[in-house]
């Protein structure tokens, strides 16, 4: 990922980076190609290309190795579980690791976060993360079988500004929800060209 481009607001002071994904920041998925909900989003095509550390001693020696590469960070990604969450408590300690032995940039996709979990994740000093918001009640139930509400998404962003994690980036993905009758893998695998949108809060 390298900085393409720089803004800066002169009247608000906000600053917005620009960021052109490419080898030296890959994704690493911590469920390998194992996605709980297998979302009529994806079904799990996503993972298929990134990095696989389906455990913490794993995502250590991924992310050194990486770091002796000239690799500028990582995403730390991976499917997720039925609660709608990716990251998981036993990668904590693996992150505050890598973060104190490397000079990677870690951006860690966590999904839905309870207060506690965002809590814990500001601790490990990671760089920045990374949180999908689905603001739609039929989108959550239909495309992703998730039984969460669009306030459980706003609670979790929430959770993790009160935490004081500085970079959080929201992914609003928009043209999710199709109303056809058809809902399947077989559709998505089609790219329908989704529209992705990432602004800073
Ligand atoms: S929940 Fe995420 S990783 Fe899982 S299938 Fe859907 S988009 Fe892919």
């Amino acid at each position: 990922m390298v900085i393409i481009s720089l803004l800066h607001d002169v009247h608000t002071h906000r600053t917005i980076d620009v960021f052109n994904p490419g080898n030296n920041f890959p994704s690493v998925s911590i469920t390998g190609t194992k996605c709980d909900l297998s979302c009529a989003h994806c079904g799990g095509q996503y993972l298929k290309h990134m990095f696989a550390a389906d455990t913490p001693t794993k995502l250590i020696k991924l992310c050194f190795e990486l770091s002796k590469n000239k690799v500028k960070g990582v995403l730390i990604s991976g499917g997720c579980n039925n609660a709608g969450a990716v990251m998981q408590d036993e990668y904590l300690d693996a992150i505050s690791i890598i973060k104190q032995k490397t000079n990677l940039i870690l951006n860690v996709h966590t999904g839905l976060v309870s207060k506690s979990q965002a809590n814990a994740l500001a601790k490990t000093c990671v760089d920045v993360v990374s949180f999908d918001v689905i603001g739609d009640k039929r989108t959550i139930h239909e495309v992703y079988g998730l039984d969460n509400t669009p306030e459980d998404f706003k609670n979790s962003l929430l959770s993790l500004k009160r935490a004081g994690i500085k970079k959080i980036v929201p992914h609003i993905c928009a043209g999710l929800f199709d109303p056809a009758p058809v809902l399947s893998h077989e559709r998505t695998q089609g790219h329908r060209n989704p529209l992705y949108l990432a602004p800073l809060p």
